[in-house]
């Protein structure tokens, strides 16, 4: 045994808990305790694994007198106060490759039920319809996607499409991507470029104040009419508001959204009442596989950092 004790404030993987166990962890598990609670049981504990779940609040951080490490076997921070870690000196881990495979997947998903209207076609199903009529959609093979930031999914998306849908992949991103130039044959190019050329735009930028409304009307209105917008990034990178507007006034012909300014997505929102849109609650990353992966991740990370 390490005499070292991990609380696991999340559902995390079998898995990950063995690992742990294996390495001589004391492992106690308490899932999604609320603030007052956690405050109360984080004291004695060295490691602290959450989701994006509980609250890792700054109070709760000050409570704690031996933790060491605070991991997210996930990739967003949002639910953690890094800022009152790194002033207690815990260091903050996450596992950012985790997801990949799962958030790219979803987004060339929402890119065909855009593209051949499978949501829509669903819904006018369980109405009692037959909207065959309706649902006349469009291939995405031989079409131009556009990625804008080319860094680990969205070169996830650029191979699936290249090698799966033979799309023509350019991209968009502070940086050149060499790899995936040589990979699909991507092309580097400006933003206003890659939203004039784009049957399909799929954003994979992350939050950044650059980022922020990067997409607002005046990016939206050089999109051709036809084009489709994919956002599994963050809701804020896209204007909201504009976008429903490029939506109903059709400067775009449709949009897959997993991610949104406020979340959940408030009731009677704009986006609930157009057609050509299609939903996901942020679930970009939860899949099994991508769950598992990320528990192991910081289980390993958390052996690692305790054996230096
Ligand atoms: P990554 O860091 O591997 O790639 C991001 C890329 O964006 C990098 O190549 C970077 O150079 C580029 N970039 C940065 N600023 C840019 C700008 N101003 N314009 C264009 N490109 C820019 O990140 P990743 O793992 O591929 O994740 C991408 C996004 O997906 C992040 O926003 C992340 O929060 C989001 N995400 C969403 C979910 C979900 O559940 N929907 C899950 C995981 C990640």
């Amino acid at each position: 045994p390490t005499g070292y004790r991990v609380l696991v404030a999340s559902h995390i993987h079998e898995k990950a808990l063995e690992t742990l166990r294996a390495n001589g962890f004391e492992v106690v598990v308490r899932e999604e305790p609320g603030e007052d609670e956690l405050a109360s049981l984080i004291k004695g504990f060295h490691a602290l694994i959450v989701r994006s779940k509980p609250l890792v609040s700054r109070r709760v951080i000050y409570s704690a007198d031996s933790l060491r490490i605070i991991a997210r076997a996930g990739v967003g921070l949002d639910n953690i106060d890094v800022e009152a870690a790194r002033e207690r000196g815990i260091e903050v881990i996450n596992a950012p490759a985790s997801s990949t495979m799962s958030v790219a997947e979803l987004a060339v998903g929402l890119m065909i039920s855009v593209a051949r209207k499978i949501a829509f076609s669903d819904r006018r199903m369980r109405m009692g319809e037959w909207p065959k009529k309706h649902a006349v959609g469009v291939e995405l093979h031989g079409k131009t996607l556009g990625i804008v930031g080319a860094g680990r999914i969205g070169s996830t998306v650029a191979r699936i499409c290249r090698f799966g849908f033979n799309m023509n992949i350019i991209y968009y991103d502070p940086y050149r991507n060499e790899q995936l130039e040589k990979e699909v044959g991507a092309r580097y190019v400006d933003l206003d470029t890659l939203l004039r050329e784009s049957d399909v735009v799929s954003i994979h930028v992350p939050l950044t104040p650059q980022t922020q409304h990067l997409i607002n009307e005046e990016k939206l209105r050089l999109m051709k009419k036809t084009a489709i917008l994919i956002n599994t990034s963050r809701g804020q990178v896209v204007d909201t508001n504009a976008l429903v507007k490029a939506l109903k006034e059709g400067w775009i012909a449709g949009a897959g959204l997993d991610v949104f300014e406020e979340e959940p997505l408030p009731k009677g929102h704009p986006l609930l009442g157009l057609e050509n849109v299609v939903l996901t609650p942020h679930i970009g990353a939860s899949t099994v596989e991508a769950q598992e992966r990320a528990g192991i991740e910081v289980a390993e990370k958390i052996v690692e950092y305790f054996k230096k």
